[in-house]
């Protein structure tokens, strides 16, 4: 029989662990993978999982991300999850946005876009 968990509700560990900044932006203080935030989901009866908080943000605030889309930052800030920042877009939209803000280079050796150094891929 699978052991069930009570725990503290995700909404309330997850804000929690949040600070606002002065820049509007709800940066998250827990464990990061060393660019996103990421956040242990216990399920009654199911295996633990990891997300990413950005994810678990967007989904409590709008129910779900549509399929096929990415949770991206309007504010570049990728520990951030305060709602107005949020907002689904796809790979492409988020490739261009990344251009666009110019948080991708081009390889000399290759010729192709790729994340500048600063910022490995998660
Ligand atoms: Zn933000």
């Amino acid at each position: 029989m699978p052991r069930t968990y009570v725990t503290t509700p995700i909404l309330r560990r997850l804000f929690q662990r949040v600070e606002r900044t002065a820049t509007g932006c709800l940066e998250w203080r827990g464990s990061t993978n060393g660019r996103y935030g990421k956040i242990l989901i216990r399920k009654i009866g199911r295996t633990s999982v990891l997300d990413y908080v950005h994810r678990v943000a967007f989904k409590l605030y709008f129910r779900e991300i549509p399929a096929g889309m990415q949770v991206l930052h309007r504010c570049d800030n990728p520990i951030c999850v305060a709602r107005a920042h949020l907002f689904a877009g796809t790979q492409l939209e988020n490739l261009e946005d990344a251009e666009r803000k110019k948080r991708l280079e081009r390889d000399p050796r290759t010729g192709k876009m790729r994340r500048g150094p600063a910022l490995s891929p998660a």
